[in-house]
């Protein structure tokens, strides 16, 4: 048991770096398999051995090797997080398909919150895709189920198109953009309708609880947009690990 960890934790930190490729070059419209990696800075290739996840980060003390221009602390991050994830997934489902297909949302979502992080887009290569994946995989592998996962779609992505539609008209600004909207779309299908609702409850939650605090600390101004999506994110991951404890709980309070 404790090798299929190392396993799962390595293949993580693999497809962690991958994910740094895709949050790099996805809003620049790149191509994400050519050509190889290359400091963005001084355009030298990266070898191999400079490209460990994690390990070279540590090694080269964040820098480039041929023109030390500041690594972002991002890459590590985003590595570490995927491997954290993908064994935390394995904890908690076992090894089996549902822990591959969460995993592969897992994957997804980091995407995204890098890409709305540093340029506030959410991908549609990730989210459309994702869409169908989390179907096929809510038809065949999850125990969701086709119907509940098309249920789970349409409220996801329902409620946040309803939010984007009013929200002009309640607070006088944009709310979210169409990204949003798919990325629930998407967690909806993967999920069911109960997580995307707790999703967004969650995400809406963190999302005020920072953004006051940031405006109280004068960080950014109240039109300020702050990108909604990786809170969302944070308000997936809860779902995705806790969603069932969670609503276990509330049925217990409201049966009780
Ligand atoms: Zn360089």
């Amino acid at each position: 048991m404790i090798s299929l960890y190392l396993i799962v934790g390595l293949f993580g930190a693999l497809i962690g770096s991958f994910l740094n490729v895709c949050i790099y070059r996805l809003p620049r419209h790149e191509s994400i398999a050519w050509p190889g990696s290359h400091c963005p800075a001084c355009a030298h290739p990266i070898a191999w051995y400079d490209n460990i996840p994690i390990v070279s980060y540590l090694i080269l003390s964040g820098r480039c090797r041929h023109c030390a221009v500041r690594i972002p602390l991002r890459y590590p991050v985003v590595e570490a997080l995927n491997v954290l994830g993908y064994v935390g997934l394995l904890w908690f489902f076992g090894p089996g398909w549902p822990a591959a297909a969460y995993g592969l949302l897992y994957s997804a979502l980091l995407v995204v919150a890098g890409t709305d992080l540093s340029h506030k887009i959410i991908p549609n290569v990730i989210t459309f895709p994702g869409i169908a994946v989390g179907l096929i995989s809510a038809a065949t592998i999850l125990p969701l189920g086709l119907t509940n996962g098309l249920i789970g779609l349409l409220v996801g992505g329902g409620i946040l198109w309803l939010l984007a539609w009013a929200s002009p008209y309640l607070f006088g600004k944009e709310g979210m953009g169409g990204g949003d909207i798919k990325l629930l779309a998407m967690i909806g299908a993967f999920l069911g309708w109960k997580p995307a609702v707790m999703t967004i409850m969650v995400g809406s939650f963190l999302g005020s609880l920072v953004g006051i605090t940031l405006i109280a600390a004068r960080v950014i101004k109240r039109e300020d947009h702050i990108p909604f999506g990786p809170f969302l994110v944070c308000g997936a991951l809860v779902a995705l690990f806790f969603g069932q404890s969670i609503l276990d709980w509330y049925q217990g309070l409201l049966a009780g």
